[in-house]
């Protein structure tokens, strides 16, 4: 759409290749039954519920014998029984290219240069091949799960998620529907990757971020993901960005129709994406009462990543390292002060009327999950972090699909949206861990996962 003589040329490279991709299209017809639908916009329960679908869309959703009457002769009946069915899943933030495996905290201390390096460092310098595979792995293992949509907020090469995203939609790979960032901007001080050998520095750097010393550098970086066609803007905020740089990044991308995500976790950087007029703020852990009411006033949406909620490192540490008793215990305790910490900060977020969404931020290898089954865990947290179970729904749903843009597409079983569902068996108010276990999953009108079927 940006781009429109790139598009019309993949265009008629579309209509080309329509035969062999016929074959994955949904029937034309398919009505699914289940005990129970719930709307997470209003809370309310439909009982027994269906939802008739068309070439991948929502057409109506009501009452069974009302949809069966009136659906066409030849329809595709799907009965998951007495199962609640939810729209798709949405993380709002993730990273499907990268698969992080913790290292021992004495070995982290050696190699001490930068966040997350060397981790981060091998995933920059392996084969842009392999790590393409691995995006693709990490896409279907988070559709398996229920997660329909997800928003990849960088670390994906140049343009390994803009590239995942089209093999999806083409029906080349399975996977979540992508909106992709292409690479994440940042100012060149706050590259956590650090101490690289000078000489290779540069054209290491360049293949995972896009980084600007200057407002007309920050234009420039969003033109460059542009040229990608990426979906969405990403830009670390920091103490070195200022509001100009980051201001002339967002006047670019929504020049663009794209809307900017913002990394802040520190309270200047916080204020730094307010005042710039971010669309979403990414963590925002110290943001203040004072910030959150701003937000709310500008409409800016706080995404929140309760990904190491209760002690992340020592479950994705545990299972492979051995972790000396005194490390463990130091661990425990910090774990223990930032949970405290985080569950004020979900108090003052629903106290302060803001806006909200969640994200996994899964970058991590978890031992014994699959990334869907670690993602989903992730929401599963801001439950144990006080937030009622209906605004975590919420928060992957209704609110993610707005926060993306998207809520004319995606996050409610409405007619015109994607038929994207999910069911589960149990009610998720009740016991929110139901989204941990989801059992059926549609995409596009497509049966993806049926669990229900073999009962
Ligand atoms: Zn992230």
């Amino acid at each position: 759409m940006r781009k429109l003589g790139i598009s019309f040329v993949l265009g008629l490279v579309a209509v080309v290749s329509a035969g062999p991709l016929a074959a994955q299209s949904p029937a034309p017809v398919t009505l699914v039954k289940a005990g129970r639908l719930l709307d997470p916009r209003t809370g309310s329960v439909l009982s027994p519920a269906a939802v008739l679908m068309e070439d991948g869309k929502i057409k109506e959703v009501g009452p069974p014998s009302q949809l069966q009457a009136a659906a066409p002769a030849g329809v595709k009946i799907i009965d998951l029984g007495s199962a609640t069915l939810l729209p798709g899943l949405i993380d709002g933030h993730t990273h499907l290219f990268m698969d992080i495996v913790v290292l021992p905290e004495v070995e982290q201390d050696r190699h001490s240069n930068g966040l997350f390096a060397p981790e981060l460092l091998l995933a920059i310098v392996e084969s842009p091949s392999k790590r393409t595979l691995l995006g693709a792995q990490m896409a279907r293992e988070d559709l398996e799960s229920g997660i329909t949509t997800v928003r990849n907020l960088g670390h994906s090469g140049i343009d390994g998620d803009s590239e995942l995203r089209d093999a999806i939609n083409a029906g080349r790979v399975p996977g979540a529907r992508v909106l992709a960032s292409g690479r994440k901007l940042e100012t060149r001080g706050e590259t956590y990757v650090q101490n690289l050998n000078p000489a290779l520095a540069a054209s290491i750097l360049q293949q995972e971020f896009l980084l600007f010393d200057s407002a007309d550098q920050a234009r420039q970086a969003v033109r460059q993901n542009v040229f990608h066609n990426v979906d969405v803007i990403k830009v670390t905020a920091e103490e070195n960005l200022t509001i100009p740089e980051l201001a002339a990044a967002i006047e670019e991308a929504h020049r663009n129709h794209l809307k900017v995500a913002v990394h802040a976790i520190d309270k200047t950087s916080i204020q730094t994406a307010i005042d710039s007029g971010a669309d979403s703020i990414e963590h925002g852990n110290d943001a203040t009462d004072q910030q959150l009411r701003q937000m709310r006033d500008k409409g800016i949406y706080l995404d929140l990543t309760p990904t190491f909620y209760g002690g992340g490192y020592l479950k994705f540490a545990e299972p492979v390292i051995v972790i000396p008793p005194a490390a463990r215990a130091e661990r425990l305790s910090s774990a223990a002060r930032s949970k405290q910490r985080y569950d004020q900060l979900v108090q003052r977020v629903l106290k302060s009327g803001v806006k909200y969404a969640a994200g996994s931020d899964m970058c991590w290898f978890y031992p014994g999950k699959t990334r869907g089954q670690s993602s989903t865990a992730t929401f599963v947290n801001l439950r144990q972090a006080g937030m009622p179970s209906l605004d975590v729904i919420r928060s992957i749903t209704t609110n993610a699909a707005e926060m993306l843009g998207w809520q004319d597409r995606v996050g409610a079983i409405e007619p015109g949206k994607f038929a994207d569902l999910v069911a589960v068996a149990g009610d998720p108010i009740a016991d929110i861990t139901e989204l941990e276990r989801v059992r059926f999953v549609m995409k596009n009108g497509e049966v993806v996962r049926n669990d229900f079927a073999s009962h």
